[in-house]
């Protein structure tokens, strides 16, 4: 039993929630840059450390629990976000293409 924080309805008993993303941002982890431990010999050797290499991806920042036609929704609407942006960065490509011969002439007309 919950509420929806989106539509702010009670769901009953046995329903699931479902975890929506709001905000999310891109975050980079540097990892560990700490050296191997030095090598000994004998019974007790120890083991290599696994090195932490760090990453790349996006963290989430907000997050809704919301009943199922709440996440359906919103699933939908993201989806309908998504692919503007494609086409939005496709055009983008497109213009920035059929402008680049235009651009490199006058780089070189600058000092
Ligand atoms: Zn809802």
């Amino acid at each position: 039993m919950f509420r929806c924080q989106m539509c702010s309805k009670v769901a009953g008993a046995g329903i699931k929630a479902m975890r929506v993303t709001v905000v999310s941002r891109p975050k980079e982890y540097r990892g560990t840059v700490e050296e191997f431990p030095r090598r000994r010999f004998g019974r007790f050797r120890e083991t290599r450390k696994p090195r932490d290499r760090g990453g790349k991806g996006h963290e989430i920042v907000k997050e809704l629990m919301v009943c199922a036609s709440c996440g359906a929704a919103h699933r939908e609407k993201q989806a309908a976000i998504e692919a503007a942006a494609v086409a939005a960065a496709e055009a983008a490509e497109a213009v920035a293409e059929a402008t680049e011969s235009d651009a490199e002439a006058p780089a070189l007309v600058d000092e």
